[in-house]
């Protein structure tokens, strides 16, 4: 089996298996020469073969006969734009989702919110999903930072590899389920800008074993 193809589909049931997006929810993605390999729409995960993964190059062209992800869109803008993305995962993770129906970005209530790159994680815009429209909005959202909420909707990362992608996945819903206990004491104090900053010069020769 093709190996960027098994990856996707390893990944792709682990979005159920780790209950991280519920049953046909969420989308996975990998870099391929000259564009990449994505899960189809609306497909069971534990049902997935490598003939389900679908090829679509940075023109956004792919085999019609095929029905990739209705979000494609946006990991192709993603791709384009953002040279360091070799993996997106998308899901709907309950707590990042929840957080993301108030359209509000998680601020440095904790350190840890540095490791999607800056000194908050942002929340893009709603639109339809599958839209051109709502792609626009997360790339907004994901201006020097590698993961973002999207308003009524869920989440999304990107990383070096799609372990490193879901892991980033995995933490910021994490960060949701975190600030939204905080938010029921009441408004969490937040660590100063000077302080994220020393976090995130930190977190750059930090090493993830
Ligand atoms: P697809 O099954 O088309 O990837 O849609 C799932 C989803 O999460 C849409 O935002
Ligand atoms: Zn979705």
């Amino acid at each position: 089996m093709n190996s960027s193809k098994k990856e996707v589909i390893k990944f792709a049931k682990m979005l159920n298996d780790t209950k991280l997006s519920a049953l046909r929810s969420g989308n996975i993605s990998i870099r391929s020469k000259n564009g990449f390999l994505i899960t189809p729409s609306g497909q069971k995960y534990s049902s997935l073969k490598e003939k389900d993964i679908i090829f679509i190059n940075l023109n956004g062209e792919y085999n019609k006969k095929q029905r990739p992800s209705s979000e494609w869109r946006f990991h192709q803008d993603i791709y384009i734009s953002k040279k360091n993305a070799k993996a997106i995962v998308h899901s709907h993770s309950t707590n990042a989702t929840a957080l993301s129906t108030h359209n509000k970005k998680i601020p440095p209530f904790h350190y840890m919110v540095a490791l999607a790159g800056g000194t908050d994680i942002k929340c893009a815009k709603y639109a339809t999903y599958g839209t051109r429209e709502l792609s626009k909005n997360i790339l907004k959202a994901l201006k020097n930072r590698s993961a973002c909420l999207i308003a009524n909707h869920g989440q999304i990362a990107f990383g070096r590899s799609l372990e490193d992608a879901f892991e980033l996945a995995e933490e910021v819903d994490n960060l949701a389920k975190q600030y939204i206990k905080a938010l029921v004491l009441g408004r969490p104090k937040l660590l100063s800008l000077n302080e994220m900053k020393k976090v995130l010069s930190k977190s750059k020769t930090y090493k993830r074993g």
